[in-house]
This record gives structure tokens, sequence and C-alpha cells, in this order.
């Protein structure tokens, strides 16, 4: 528990939030600056900053959420496509330093974009990587 943090606040209620489902450990709200129409956040009750801090079965279970979710904000917004987006650290782009999924309804032509700039991989670099990452867990 974080006493400062506004996503605490909003797990405890002590602010409001539109709330869409919950449970014991899990709360999914409406995002009160929408980057498309229906774009919800699910976020763990209790305080994480990055998932790197979370226990793997709370992040199991709350990217178990996804789906049903998923289904059911396409279904009302009649979205084509979903982006799931969860940022950690403040040059990802993460602003609110508390765990939270972003679901984000997409259509053609939204104007929104996703591409980043990407590059062709040397191959010997990633042999390296993906060892030096292996090595790692
Ligand atoms: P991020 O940039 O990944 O940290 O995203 C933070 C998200 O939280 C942004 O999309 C904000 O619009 C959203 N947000 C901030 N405060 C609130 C709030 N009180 N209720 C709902 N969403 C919020
Ligand atoms: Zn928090």
């Amino acid at each position: 528990m974080s006493t400062d943090c506004i996503f605490c606040k909003i797990a405890r209620g002590e602010i409001p939030a539109t709330k869409v489902v919950e449970d014991d450990r899990v709360l999914a709200f409406m995002d009160i600056n929408p980057i498309s129409q229906g774009h919800l956040l699910i976020i763990p009750k209790t305080h994480y900053e990055l998932i790197m801090d979370m226990p793997a079965d709370l992040v199991s279970h709350i990217y178990s959420q996804v789906p049903e979710l998923a289904r059911a904000l396409v279904d009302v917004t009649e979205a084509q496509g979903v982006n799931v987006l969860q940022n950690n650290g403040p040059c990802s782009g993460q602003v609110i330093p508390h765990v939270h999924i972003h679901l984000i309804p997409r259509w053609p032509a939204d104007g929104l974009g996703f591409r980043w700039p990407a590059k062709s991989a040397d191959l010997d670099e990633l042999q390296k990587l993906a060892q030096a990452i292996s090595s790692a867990l």
C-alpha cells in the first residue's frame, strides 16, 4: 500500500473511479483521459510500481482478466483491434507509478498509429543478448 498513490486510493475507494469489474486482487476501471473510446485500465489492488516487482501469480491473475475484458470492449465499442499496453518506468512512458495494463480499442484509420522505428539486428549481438538474458533468469 502507498498512501500517496492515486491508483492505491482508487483501489481503496478513497477517490472515485468508473469501475468496470473487480475482485479481491484486481480492479478494472475507465481511463479518465482516454486515448480512444473505451480505453480502460486494469490494476492490482496492492501497490507495485513495476511489473518486475510483482509475484508471478499476481501478474498471471491480472493478465487473466484481459481476454474477457477485451472481448467485452470489442462487443460494446465495435472496435476492430485492441492494444494491450503496460509501461514500466518513466522512460517507457509510465506516468502513474502503480502497475496498470491499458486496453485501448482501435479502429482502422483512427489516426493513433503505433510503429516505432526499428532496425535490422546483428545476429551475433542477438545471440549474445539471448544468452545473457537466459543466464540472468
Ligand atoms: P501511464 O502513462 O502508462 O502511466 O498511464 C497512466 C494512465 O492513467 C493515463 O492513461 C491516465 O489518463 C490514467 N489516469 C490518471 N489518473 C487517473 C484517474 N484518476 N482515473 C482514471 N485514469 C487515470
Ligand atoms: Zn499504488
